[in-house]
């Protein structure tokens, strides 16, 4: 299947995330091990944020609250609404 910009990784299933995290500008859920890293610096990497494209997401700690926030899988599962990469909205506890 073409026609997705290269940045729509497709994401595993929420309980096989090994680092679960909600982006900050549409309130995905996404794995930073499946993300499309656009840089690598010595303090940090710099990657496209597979939910909505925001580009230039980092990962110093003094700027990624901005972009994003760790979520332990229980939250990602369990912890209420979450949204997934498409946007659509689920209701916490259950898939
Ligand atoms: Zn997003």
């Amino acid at each position: 299947m073409t026609g997705q910009p290269e940045w729509k990784i497709e994401q595993p299933p929420v309980e096989d995330m090994m680092f679960p995290v909600r982006c900050m500008h549409c309130h995905g859920v996404y794995s930073l091990t499946h993300v499309q890293v656009t840089g690598r610096f010595t303090d940090c990497s710099v990657w496209t944020a597979p939910c909505c494209g925001m580009r230039g997401i980092d990962d110093r700690p003094w700027v990624r609250d901005r972009h994003y926030q760790e979520i332990s899988r229980e939250e990602a599962t369990s912890g209420g609404d979450y949204y997934d990469i498409f946007g659509m909205r689920h209701r916490g506890g259950g898939r």
